[in-house]
């Protein structure tokens, strides 16, 4: 009965019974079984491609995260967005130097590449921090995962610099060899 939240001191058991009853809901990928983030449904709109905005309803979506599965967004009653049904490449499902890393500031894991392998690093992270900074993004909406974009610009740049480290080393190998000759 809704006139008990009313009661007072009866607030916090009303929170329990509510964050009960979310946890009882599907929040996993039917797909894979991951556990999806929760997004707005102003970010599945703007993600879904025009002939398929009618599908998108009132329910809870979220958006599944693993690199392998092809749901992108999955909703509480069975609704599904896969990646061919968006607009843009999906970051989190996509691979090599298209893949974008931030969708704020049109960043590609080609363009931290590109860097990185000239520098050595990579200004794109200062770059974007500065701009959220500045209040210029719209993670939430414009990033197909609703999540702001500057984890993944991190990750992705830490990647490549070790993975740049790592190519330096094997080819560091063989002209010792020919040294040691
Ligand atoms: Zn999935």
């Amino acid at each position: 009965m809704s006139d008990s939240c009313a009661v007072p001191g009866s607030t916090e058991s009303c929170d329990i019974v509510v964050s009960q009853a979310d946890a009882k809901t599907e929040t996993r990928c039917s797909a894979c079984g991951t556990e999806g983030r929760p997004v707005e449904r102003q970010t599945v709109l703007h993600h879904v491609k025009h002939e398929h905005l009618e599908r998108v309803s009132d329910e809870a979506f979220r958006f599944c995260g693993d690199q392998q599965c092809p749901v992108v967004y999955y909703g509480d009653r069975e609704t599904r967005f896969s990646v061919d049904e968006m607009r843009e490449l999906v970051g989190a499902k996509a691979t090599g130097d298209a893949r974008p890393i931030c969708y704020c500031f049109g960043f590609t894991e080609g363009d931290a590449r590109e860097e990185i392998v000239h520098t050595g690093k990579s200004t794109i992270p200062a770059t974007v921090s500065g701009l959220i900074k500045a209040g210029r993004c719209a993670c939430e909406v414009r990033n197909p995962s609703g999540a702001c974009c500057l984890g993944e610009v991190n990750r992705t740049v830490k990647r490549l610099t070790a993975e740049r480290e790592t190519s330096m080393k094997e080819t560091l190998t063989p002209a010792d060899d020919c040294c040691a000759r």
